[in-house]
């Protein structure tokens, strides 16, 4: 290699050329970032995670992360891997609409639409910044990696299957992190549902959640001591994008009883409802949503709180009810069709404890046995930024948040 340099260049110490190199070639050991979706914080704890328990001793958790508004799975994925909150990166919620796409209505099971870039565009995802920087990257599951956002996919990744074993995604995982260094992932994701669907169908209380708790732990053992095997170091993130909140068919508010029946185009409805006001009924339905409603709040999207940091993207309702944490909003043909059950929600307030979910992290880079105050879902990205050695535009996330978790010589570059 060296006989191919121009004279100029052979004659630059190896020292200056490694300074001069890109922050993408100095990143060291591979991050793997695992969501398990609903996890809440408190699961932990509880003695049904002895692997989650020691990866926290052997490194760090936090008391709890903080997702952001709405506290729903697409957007709060997004957010782990942009920084951005979601009035910022436009996945603002699991359905919605864009004025741009008149008669469409983007939704979590509309497969063509998941994957076109056009709902992702507005933010750059970890592993297209990791990508551009010439690392390698893998998705086994995440909210946009089945899309080619800004026109770059992650180097290996997979179609979203619900069916899929949580111990098949593992084992596929160790196969992608057991190909020759050249080869191998820098920066991997992985992905579970099993506890978020458990705290659904049961409730965040249920033997059944607690049982897919621990499937989950069983399967992340797996992961480490497959990793063990192939002798890899890798620096683990283990998050939720939010909690879990117990409903009952006692906690149900009608949308009809907030908003006068046919004012408005419902978009979305569950803990939240986000609407339009059919022509012609404007004054009405912002009457409506003036008044004040024992067990939600409504506005219109202008108005609604600072601390939500929410209405300012397009794509969100112009008005917007949010229901008391374990209240859901619904309208009467929703009711008729599917009675409400005994189980579990999510997509409240951020602030409420159980919206908070899981952060674990364990590897080269981390400290062992800190406790973290918890923290916004925000931050999770400059850390997995530092801890691959990139930089980029600043997101709504700060690196100080997390800088205790991390060993005093684990980020050569600064985030
Ligand atoms: P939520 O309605 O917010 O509870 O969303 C949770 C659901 O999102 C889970 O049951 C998953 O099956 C689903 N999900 C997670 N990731 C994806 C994906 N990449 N594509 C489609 N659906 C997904
Ligand atoms: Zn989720
Ligand atoms: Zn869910």
């Amino acid at each position: 290699m060296a006989l191919l340099l121009p004279r100029a260049l052979r004659a630059v110490p190896a020292l200056l050329l490694i300074l001069l190199a890109p922050a993408a070639a100095m990143a060291r050991e591979p991050v793997i970032l695992v969501s398990i979706d609903g996890f809440r914080a408190d699961y932990m704890g509880q003695g049904a995670t002895p692997v989650l328990d020691r990866l926290a001793a052997s490194g760090v958790r936090a008391e709890g992360l903080r997702p952001s508004f709405p506290s729903l799975t697409f957007p709060n994925h997004y957010t782990l891997v942009t920084g951005l909150r979601p009035d910022r990166h436009g996945m603002v919620d699991n359905v919605m609409r864009d004025a741009r796409r008149p008669g469409v209505t983007y939704s979590m099971s509309n497969r063509s639409e998941t994957n076109d870039r056009f709902w992702w565009d507005d933010a750059e995802p970890v592993w297209v910044t990791a990508e551009k920087a010439g690392l390698r990257t893998a998705t086994l599951f995440w909210p946009g990696s089945e899309s080619d956002i800004r026109g770059v996919r992650p180097g290996t990744w997979l179609t979203y299957d619900k069916s899929m074993a949580a111990e098949a995604r593992v084992t596929r995982l160790l196969d992608w992190m057991g190909r020759p260094a050249d080869q191998r992932p820098a920066f991997a994701t992985l992905y579970f549902d099993d506890v978020d669907t458990a705290g659904h169908q049961h409730g965040p209380a249920a033997p059944e959640t607690r049982a897919a708790v621990e499937r989950i732990d069983r399967a992340i053992g797996t992961l480490v001591e497959g990793l063990e095997r192939l002798g890899l170091p890798v620096n683990l993130v283990v998050v939720a994008d939010h909690g879990m909140r117990a409903t009952s068919p006692d906690r149900v508010i009608e949308v009809e009883t907030l908003v006068p029946p046919g004012a408005i185009d419902l978009v979305t409805q569950g803990s939240a409802a986000g609407f339009a006001a059919l022509p012609g009924r404007e004054a009405e339905v912002r009457r409506a949503v003036q008044q004040r409603h024992p067990n939600a709040e409504c506005w219109a999207r202008s108005e609604i709180p600072e601390r939500l940091h929410y209405g300012s993207h397009p794509r969100v309702p112009p008005y917007l009810c949010l229901a008391r944490p374990g209240w859901l909003i619904l309208s009467r043909a929703t009711l008729a069709r599917r009675p409400v059950q005994a189980g579990g929600a999510h997509g409240y307030d951020p602030a409420d404890p159980d919206m908070a979910g899981l952060f674990v992290a364990s590897g080269p880079a981390f400290r062992r046995g800190e406790v973290l105050p918890a923290f916004d879902n925000v931050d999770v990205h400059p850390l997995l930024m530092g801890l691959l050695g990139l930089s980029g535009p600043p997101t709504d996330g700060d690196p100080a948040v997390t800088r205790r978790a991390l060993k005093p010589d684990a980020l050569r570059t600064a985030p």
